[in-house]
Order: C-alpha cells, then sequence, then structure tokens
C-alpha cells in the first residue's frame, strides 16, 4: 500500500488536480468550497496499476497557505511520494521553496512535479524558463531529477502522462516495512453516528486489526479496534502505508486530538524532553539560538518547545548539529522519527532534523565531550541497528556472511546478533537469516496468494506446492521452513502436493453433482476399460474434472487414461500380485491379466514405472521392491 500526497504553493491546483486523477473531490468543509481553498487535510484515492496489479494509492491533499503549512505538516508525514504542485503561469513561488524544504526535512522518498494550468500558458518559451526554474529549485533536494510533467486539469492535457509517472516511481518504492510495531499518528479525531469515535491517519510500522487492544498516547488512554476502514472500504486488517479510519470503542472523541499517535501497547510513551539531529535551513531568515521559542511539528502533533543548542554557540543557515527540546506540552515519539522546527511569529519554517532519544532523562551539559560523541552514535545507529539495516539489504543470508559483510568488528557484530535473536528481529530459516519484517511479508504473501486461488478456483483442492514457491520466488531453503511454521499454525494445509488453507473444501452445486455421479457410475461399470481423460472432461466440465482430480476421485494415468479412484486400487494390486507370483511380466501379460485392451495395459504399466513401483528389464517389467 502506498500514500501519495500533494505540496505546493495555495491555488497552484493541488485539490482540482486530485480530483482530475481521483474523481474524488478532496475539499471537504464548505468552508474551503466558499473560499476555494484547502484548509484542512482531504483525502482521496486513486486506482493505479502496478505490477499488473491495480493498487489502491490513497491520496493526502494538504493545503498550501501560508497559514496552512502547519496543516500540510500534519498530513505529509507518512507519505511514500510527493505530488508536488507548480502552476505553470505563476512558477516557482515562495510557498513553493517552503513546501519543498519540509519535503526534503521529512526526507519523503520522492516525487513527481506536476506543472499545472498550463493551458494558461501560450508561450512555450514561458513553459521552458518554469521547467529549467524548477529544476534548480529541486536540485540537491529528494526532489532533485524528479520527473515535472506539464498537466491541465481543465483540459486534461498531461494527466495520463502524470499517472504514468506517478506509477513509475511508485513501483519503485518499497511498500512501508512492517516491523510489526503499528503506530497511527491521528491527524483527524470526529464521531459518526452509530459508530461513534473515530480517528484517521496514515499507518506505519505494522499491522492492526479489527479486536485489537491499542494504546494512544501521550494520554495512555486504552481502546479497542471496532472497526477499520481504508478508502471507505471496510477492512479486518489494515496494512502499513495506507490511509486508515478507525473506529474506536473505550474512549470519546473529547479525550483526543490531533497529533497523538494510536500504537499496539508498549510502543510509544509520551515525552517532554528529547536529543535530536538538527539541519538549519539554508534560507532561514535567523540563526537557531540556545534557548529559543520554536515551534515543533512531528507526525501528525504540533507543540511549543525551547531549543537547548548542544555543542555551539548558535547554528547559521545551512548549519548542522546536535539539539535538546524541552517541550511544553508531552508528545508521543519514536527514536527516529523526522520533525520540523518553525519560528512562531512571523511563521518561517527553520529547519528540521531526526528524533535520536525520545526518553534522554534528563538535560545534557551544552558543551560536553561525551554528551556529542553519544549523540554522534545514536545518529549512525547502534550497532543491532545497523547490522539489521544491512540484512535487509542482502537478506536471505547466512550469519558468516552477514557479520562479513557488516564490516564491524567481530565481536561487536556477535553481540548485535545476539540482541537481534533475543528480540525476534530477525529470523532463521534453515542455514539463512532474514529480518522479522521480511518474514512477516512473506508469511502474508503465501496467505494471500492461497486465499486468491482459493477465490479464483472454488472448484479446486488447492495449489501445487512448487507452483506456490516459484511464485513467491523462493528458494527451497527458505520455502520450505516457512511453509513449515504455517503448517505447524494450522494457517496452511497440504494434501499431496497440492498446498490449501485448512478451511477450504471443494463444494459442488446440485447439478455438479448429479454430473458426477453419473460419471463415476459409469467408471463403476466400465472397470478397466475406463472412459477417457477427454470423455469425462466433457461430462462435468473442466473445472470440475480438475476439481475430483485434486480430491483423489479421480487418478489420471497420462493425458488419455484416467481411472476412478476404486477402480485404480485394484487394478495396481492386481497387477502387483501377479508380478509377486510372475517376476516379470509383458505388457500382453498384463492385457491377459485385465482383460483389456494394450492402451490401458501400457498405460498402467508406464504409470507404475513413474510412480517408482516397478521397473522396466528390456520390454518386461518386474517389481521394484517386493
Ligand atoms: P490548491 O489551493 O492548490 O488546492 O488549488 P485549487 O485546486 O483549489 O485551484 C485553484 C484555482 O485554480 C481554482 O480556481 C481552479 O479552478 C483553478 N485551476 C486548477 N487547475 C487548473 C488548470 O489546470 N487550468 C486552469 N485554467 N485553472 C485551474
Amino acid at each position: 500500500m502506498h500514500v501519495i500526497g500533494t505540496a505546493g504553493h495555495v491555488d497552484h491546483g493541488k485539490s482540482t488536480l486530485v480530483e482530475a486523477l481521483s474523481g474524488i473531490d478532496p475539499d471537504r468543509l464548505r468552508e474551503e468550497k466558499e473560499r476555494e481553498m484547502t484548509i484542512d487535510l482531504g483525502f482521496a484515492w486513486l486506482n493505479l496499476e502496478t505490477n499488473g496489479e491495480l493498487e489502491e494509492v490513497g491520496i493526502v491533499d494538504v493545503p498550501g497557505h501560508r497559514d496552512f503549512i502547519e496543516n500540510m505538516l500534519a498530513g505529509v508525514g507518512g507519505i511514500d511520494l510527493a505530488l508536488f504542485v507548480v502552476a505553470a503561469d505563476e512558477g516557482v513561488m515562495p510557498q513553493t521553496r517552503e513546501h519543498l524544504a519540509i519535503l526534503d526535512l521529512l526526507q519523503i522518498p520522492g516525487g513527481v512535479v506536476a506543472l499545472t494550468k498550463t493551458d494558461l500558458v501560450q508561450e512555450e518559451d514561458w513553459l521552458e524558463l518554469v521547467i529549467l526554474d524548477l529544476e534548480d529549485t529541486l536540485a540537491g533536494t529528494v526532489l532533485a531529477g524528479a520527473p515535472i510533467i506539464p498537466v491541465s486539469a481543465r483540459t486534461g492535457a498531461g494527466i495520463d502522462e502524470l499517472r504514468y509517472a506517478l506509477i513509475t516511481r511508485l513501483r519503485e518504492t518499497d511498500s512501508r516495512p512492517d516491523s510489526g510495531r503499528p503506530r497511527l499518528p491521528i491527524d483527524r479525531v470526529f464521531s459518526l453516528t452509530g459508530f461513534g469515535t473515530v480517528v484517521t491517519g496514515t499507518l506505519v510500522g505494522g499491522e492492526l486489526r479489527v479486536g485489537d487492544t491499542v494504546e494512544i498516547q501521550p494520554a495512555g488512554l486504552e481502546a479497542r479496534i471496532r472497526g477499520l476502514q481504508t478508502h471507505k472500504q471496510k477492512r479486518e486488517v489494515a496494512r502499513p502505508g495506507s490511509r486508515v479510519a478507525v473506529n474506536l470503542a473505550g474512549v470519546d472523541t473529547g479525550q483526543l486530538s490531533r497529533g497523538d499517535v494510536l500504537s499496539a501497547p508498549g510502543i510509544s510513551r509520551g515525552t517532554i524532553l528529547l536529543d535530536a539531529s538538527y539541519r538549519h535551513l539554508p534560507g532561514a531568515t535567523i540563526p537557531l539560538k540556545h534557548n529559543l521559542e520554536v515551534k515543533f511539528f512531528a507526525g501528525a502533533a504540533e507543540v511549543m518547545a525551547r531549543t537547548r543548542l548542544l555543542g555551539a554557540r548558535n547554528l547559521a543557515p545551512g548549519e548542522e548539529g546536535w539539539l535538546q527540546l524541552a517541550l511544553e506540552d508531552p508528545l508521543a515519539l519514536v527514536r527516529g522519527e523526522r520533525f520540523i522546527l518553525r519560528r512562531p511569529s512571523p511563521g518561517a519554517t527553520l529547519g528540521g532534523g531526526r528524533v535520536l532519544d525520545p526518553h534522554p532523562g534528563r538535560r545534557h551539559r551544552r558543551f560536553r565531550a561525551e554528551v556529542i560523541e553519544r549523540l554522534q552514535t545514536l545518529a549512525e545507529g547502534t550497532p543491532a541497528e545497523l547490522l539489521l539495516q544491512k540484512l535487509s539489504r542482502i537478506e536471505p543470508a547466512t550469519r558468516a556472511d552477514l557479520l562479513r559483510a557488516a564490516g564491524m568488528a567481530s565481536e561487536t557484530a556477535g553481540t548485535a546478533w545476539e540482541e537481534l535473536l533475543t528480540t525476534g528481529q530477525i529470523v532463521i530459516a534453515g542455514q539463512q537469516a532474514l529480518t522479522r519484517t521480511r518474514w512477516q511479508q512473506l508469511r502474508q504473501q503465501l496467505l494471500d496468494l492461497l486465499d486468491a486461488y482459493h477465490r479464483e478456483n472454488p472448484l479446486r483442492q488447492g495449489m501445487l506446492r512448487e507452483e506456490v514457491r516459484s511464485r513467491l520466488r523462493l528458494a527451497a531453503a527458505i520455502f520450505n521452513p516457512l511453509l513449515a511454521t504455517l503448517v505447524e499454525e494450522t494457517l496452511v494445509a497440504e494434501t499431496g502436493a497440492l498446498l490449501h488453507r485448512p478451511g477450504h473444501a471443494i463444494t459442488f452445486s446440485p447439478r455438479q453433482q448429479e454430473a458426477i455421479d453419473a460419471l463415476l457410475d459409469r467408471f463403476a461399470r466400465a472397470g478397466t476399460d475406463s472412459p477417457s481423460v477427454k470423455e469425462s472432461r466433457a461430462a462435468v466440465g473442466d473445472d470440475v474434472y480438475a476439481g475430483l482430480v485434486d480430491l483423489g476421485r479421480l487418478r489420471p494415468l497420462n493425458d488419455d487414461v484416467v481411472y476412478r479412484a476404486e477402480e485404480y486400487e485394484e487394478l495396481v494390486g492386481r497387477i502387483a500380485t501377479y508380478l509377486r507370483r510372475h517376476d516379470q511380466a509383458g505388457a500382453a501379460d498384463i492385457r491377459d491379466l485385465l482383460d483389456t485392451s494394450r492402451k490401458y495395459a501400457i498405460a498402467l504399466l508406464e504409470h507404475l514405472d513413474d510412480i517408482k513401483v516397478t521397473r522396466r528389464v528390456g520390454d518386461r517389467r518386474e517389481l521394484l521392491s517386493r
């Protein structure tokens, strides 16, 4: 699942463009309608075909007016891709730059630029100038080199190209990692009659399920998930990287507000002091000073804060450094989270960075070498984090390969390995290690594959084990242990060479059952000279025939000859008994024994060779083992 977020100067055509792409008008408030301006977050979604599959992609339409940049920050946090909008008639504006700086500070994974309102521009030269200026503006940011697509929402020009560019970029973007630690920064709270409390946000870190108990921080409230929706569809499970509405039991809307975080219990808790790395924007209007009052934004939250500048007297525009931030009210933050600092008045973005430690416990002395060293280590990542990152790039890998690839001192790497094992962040399959995230993805893919197969082939018992393995593109060394755990947890069942969900059973309609009974009756009467595969298919239909084979009711020997299970057992038994008495037999002996034609005798013998009951010696057969 993916989420796209819009950004760009007010009135440059973001909402109109989202509507042109999705058919959904994201301006949901009447007030917006009146002022023709998006003042709160609007939500829409597109159906994009990626990797041959239709994917619903959420769009968060965030407003661009100066007063509302802070609203934009609430929406842009969890997005995978920015749809950066610049109007061709006006070109790059101050807000264009500020939004770009924010996308850059938040390290949004990438984006596509839509040059809108091209219908208002007559001269080609002007368009070219705007594009050149835009390319300069994007250089050195997360959007450097992003495709720039001229469009007009009014005439529809370029909309297909834009859609294609979005698909291409999304294909290159991995889905949000699933570390089994779901967090949903809440960006809207409301109540619906008949449902009660609903919160929305972009889910990261893991799945949420109906029935889950969750926590809402920083207040520390407990609630239960009564219902989930993604793009107005009811879901049992919400996946990371999707826009989600959560219907909660056990809390009132009055207890919640934007900026709270809904998560699995124990993942984050409120803090009022944090350690961070920080980059002061080159375009910042003032240097960053110690004890400066700022507005702090992270996730969908906003709070007043004071800076404690560490290891420097102040930071000039463009400089990087280390901060402690003292928050006026507690926020639920996790390590690694990105944040933005703004000047309260006049409102302007100052810079941003990453939370290194959400619970440092105390105020640091400002100019201590050991304080700075600790922050540097945290910024680089702990050895276990580095090892896990490495593994996620090369997985699956053996312990030896991973430790070699990590290039750490062997003792450090060994300890980090142990830590990852004991905390369950890596999974061992046979000789190889995988990140828990990857392992969970593979499990889910296998289950999804079987579920889809059952949905599409209700008359088939299951999928061939080998086909499942090759569809997942897995080596047996990973596939076998993966399957073994799913079988052990009774999430998958194995019947012969077929894999299926344990709850799945073939059910025939009364009419199908009638045709089946008639066919099986023909087999019973025919004995050795059974109806052919072709006749059987014609009698019950191809899918029912395949179902009977899956169920073991029919046993095909080759493309032509097939038996009912009862006759099959009997014939194989008679041939084996004969061979036990006579040591060897030719096709003619078996033909006479069964009082049938050569065709059936040879089909049976070749089949017995195939399943290693007999072996061929010249043109005779003998039992492989007695
Ligand atoms: P936002 O504030 O960036 O979301 O901008 P809107 O989508 O609300 O658009 C602002 C104004 O520009 C509206 O009056 C739109 O009708 C107009 N507009 C949007 N896209 C186009 C376009 O492609 N061509 C023209 N001529 N006008 C457009």
